[in-house]
């Protein structure tokens, strides 16, 4: 994704956001049962940033909250009732709804997860529709994991949080924080 600043909102335009082009480190398509929900879509995308790279523009006061799991706060416009980028506090990062951005989504690294979850109209023998549809994208570097809490998504997914933490000049994670991570459940 080329730097500079990239805007989203929710349908009305009464909550804005802005967020730093450099700093989106995946996107994260997620077929998880909370996600569907949240979002009413078949599968939820989301950008995810730093939280330092990221920042309220306008309407936050708007917004409504609901905690779908321990910490996690689920947010979306209390007039149009749009999804809007969430906060996960355990590792300092916002999930921003792809679908909210004003701007085109970049090709970047995309990570596919609960995909033994997914609708089964979206599932063919390789895993889940989507993983075909990225395949045939070879410009897409695409990763798939039946569940979130694979050690191996964590690890790769915060090597690339560590890298922007050093690149912002913060405290990286520690290697067993790390660790901690990976053994952790579901967030959604
Ligand atoms: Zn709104
Ligand atoms: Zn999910």
């Amino acid at each position: 994704m080329s730097g500079g600043l990239f805007t989203g909102s929710c349908l009305c335009g009464g909550v804005c956001y802005q967020l730093e082009g450099d700093g989106v480190l995946i996107i994260g398509h997620c077929h998880c049962s909370l996600c569907r929900k949240a979002s009413g879509a078949a599968f939820a995308s989301f950008l995810m940033v730093l939280i330092a790279d990221f920042a309220w523009t306008k309407g936050e006061q708007l917004m409504h909250k609901y905690e779908s799991s321990e910490g996690i706060f689920r947010c979306h416009c209390g007039c149009c009732g749009s999804p809007l980028p969430l906060q996960d506090p355990h590792l300092s990062l916002m999930a921003v709804p792809a679908g909210s951005l004003n701007t085109d989504i970049p090709s970047l690294m995309h990570v596919e997860t609960f995909t033994g979850d997914a609708l089964s109209f979206l599932r063919t023998e390789q895993g889940s529709g989507l993983v075909s549809l990225l395949e045939e994208a070879p410009h897409l570097a695409f990763l798939s994991f039946p569940q979130r809490e694979s050690k191996a998504y964590w690890l790769g997914f915060l090597d690339k949080v560590n890298t922007r933490r050093a690149q912002l000049g913060l405290d990286v994670f520690p290697a067993d924080f790390l660790e901690q991570i990976a053994q952790r459940g579901d967030i959604g």
